[in-house]
């Protein structure tokens, strides 16, 4: 039997010093994981249980950004206020379900730069509905990623500063030290809902600062450690 047509093809990300790409089966996102950041957006940022929401792995949503060159996205339609949201990105080597705190630095293959970006004012109205947040969270070339740094090369990712520039100018500068949900209790907590994969991707959260772009701006996100990576909006 053959397909009706062509399957979608998989989405590679380079890993940094190889020639070798990394397979992206699933996206998960981390909501609210920084304080201020939960504050920001009307929380209280006790330490409430992590939750969890996903975004596609197709070619249209994922948009790998090399290190050493700017990659431009279209600003996405039915939206007036399209927001920035940094992000440590954990990505997965190992199959795993139920995984211990204690073990969970096992399951990681590297880390890369992500944004998370979103349609804030879609978001909003689905959350003050009690709806889903797809329309906010899952749209086409939401999910910029840059080079993936395998824990092998860099050790284990606990703190270093999470800094975004638009137009040069800082607009979200944190440290993964104040991540609410460290990775590893992240992942331990997320193996409990989902079998973890190969290839799977983690998007860890945000800290404060997020806010809109549009078209014409330039974002730099770096994170100590790791390749930085350019997103301009078009
Ligand atoms: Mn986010």
């Amino acid at each position: 039997m053959s397909f009706v047509f062509n399957p979608m093809s998989i989405v590679g990300l380079p890993v940094q010093g190889t020639d070798a790409l990394f397979p992206v089966r699933r996206i998960y996102c981390v909501g609210r994981n920084y304080a201020a950041h939960a504050r920001e957006m009307g929380f209280d940022p006790d330490r409430e249980p992590p939750f969890f929401f996903c975004k596609p792995n197709d070619p249209e949503s994922i948009v790998p950004v090399p290190a050493d060159e700017a990659v431009s996205i279209p600003y996405p339609s039915e939206t007036s206020n399209y927001h920035y949201e940094i992000e440590l990105v954990v990505a997965i080597g190992k199959d795993g379900k139920n995984i211990s705190v204690e073990e969970a630095a096992s399951y990681i293959y590297g880390y890369a730069v992500g944004l998370d970006m979103t349609r804030r004012d879609l978001q909003m109205a689905q959350r003050e509905k009690g709806r889903p947040w797809e329309v906010g969270k899952a749209f086409d070339y939401s999910a910029p990623v840059g080079p993936i740094h395998t824990l092998a090369d860099i050790g284990e990712l606990n703190a270093g500063e999470i800094h975004l520039t638009v137009n040069g100018q800082t607009v979200q500068r944190s440290d993964i030290t104040h991540l609410i949900w460290n990775v590893a209790e992240t992942i331990a907590n997320l193996s409990t809902l989902f079998e973890l994969k190969q290839g799977d991707l983690i998007f860890t959260g945000t800290p404060e600062g997020v806010g809109a772009v549009v078209a014409g701006d330039e974002m730099r996100a770096e994170i100590t450690g790791l390749s930085g990576i350019t997103v301009k909006v078009v």
